[in-house]
């Protein structure tokens, strides 16, 4: 996937950047992580370094589950960035009782539904204007 610099849509991933790089790292590394908050024990989504529950700042990062449903979907077919192919599915999935925002890799538009299986997968994205990799999560259909 490439793009227009002048337009980066991405975050910025690299500990210099953001205090959530242990969420990016955790994609790099196959993994979906989000924070769970020491003092109430909630999880949060997105991840947040305080927690929205109890107010509490002590969180830890723990995983989330691979495996997720679509909650809903909406197709894209016209107006993408340049370099983004179209059609392009991005959902809401429910995974471990949060709704992540996302988009759908592999899947026909035509035959996406609400309750589909889905599973996680990093989607790797252009580095940043340094060169450190950056990752966001995806997801695929299960079958
Ligand atoms: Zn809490």
């Amino acid at each position: 996937m490439s793009y227009f610099r002048a337009v980066d849509p991405f975050p910025l991933e690299s500990p210099e950047q953001t205090r959530l790089a242990a969420f990016y790292a955790g994609l790099a590394d196959g993994r979906l992580t989000t924070t769970r908050c020491t003092g109430c024990d909630r999880t949060a989504w997105p991840p947040r370094l305080f927690c929205p529950e109890c107010g509490a700042d002590g969180v830890e990062w723990v995983d989330l589950p691979r495996e997720g449903t679509v909650h809903g979907f909406t197709v894209q077919e016209t107006g993408l960035p340049a370099g983004f192919p179209a059609p392009r599915v991005f959902a809401i999935v429910t995974v471990g009782g949060h709704r992540i925002f996302t988009v759908l890799l592999d899947a026909d538009p035509a035959r996406v539904a609400v309750g589909q299986p889905v599973r996680f997968v990093p989607l790797a994205i252009d580095p940043d204007s340094k060169g450190n990799p950056r990752w966001l999560p995806a997801f695929t259909p299960s079958a």
